[in-house]
């Protein structure tokens, strides 16, 4: 296993790589899994509860995410080619914050549950209802796989105001 970098939005070169749309995987291999494995690591060590391929430089519709609490056991998923098959509940606002966008946190609304269907590390099909923060952060992650970060779902000038606050940051470093 093998920490990668996280592509963030203050250059443009990374922002060009963030804003492709990830192709599917055809298949679930040892080389998918070691890719995985590496995200899981890279994720852990940021640390952050989700990450999309494409956020190590891999536009390919991959996502890894362990929800589970400090002190508790860990508790990794993996999801080859989402899918959300069918969103419900209502609209419910989430404070959220991205491994891509250092240190910016904001509040976006999103449907409080879907219904997904993706592969699994083992290559299985699986069909799954989420809720709660499984439901904001799957969402959230798929976003990646179209482009999409979660400051696109801002108004501009809070979008704005996160990209210099983060490249402020990255100048200071
Ligand atoms: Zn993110």
């Amino acid at each position: 296993m093998a920490l990668r970098r996280i592509l963030t939005v203050d250059t443009a070169a990374d922002m060009a790589v963030l804003k492709q749309i990830s192709t599917p995987v055809p298949a679930v291999t040892d080389d998918l899994r070691a890719l995985m494995d590496d995200m899981l690591e890279t994720m852990y060590d940021a640390p952050g509860i989700g990450l999309a391929a494409v956020q190590v430089g891999e536009p390919v519709r991959v996502i890894v995410m362990d929800l589970a609490r400090e002190g508790d056991e860990p508790a990794p998923r993996y999801f080859v080619n989402p899918e959300i098959v069918e969103t419900g509940g209502e609209l419910q606002a989430y404070e959220e914050g991205c491994l891509s966008v250092p240190e910016y946190y904001d509040e976006v609304e999103r449907p409080s549950k879907v219904k997904l269907r993706y592969l699994n590390y083992q290559g299985e099909a699986v069909e799954e209802e989420a809720e709660g923060l499984f439901a904001v952060c799957v969402q959230h992650e798929m976003d990646h796989l179209e482009g999409v970060l979660f400051i696109d779902h801002l108004s501009r000038l809070r979008r704005d105001r996160a990209i210099a606050k983060v490249k402020k940051a990255a100048r200071a470093a």
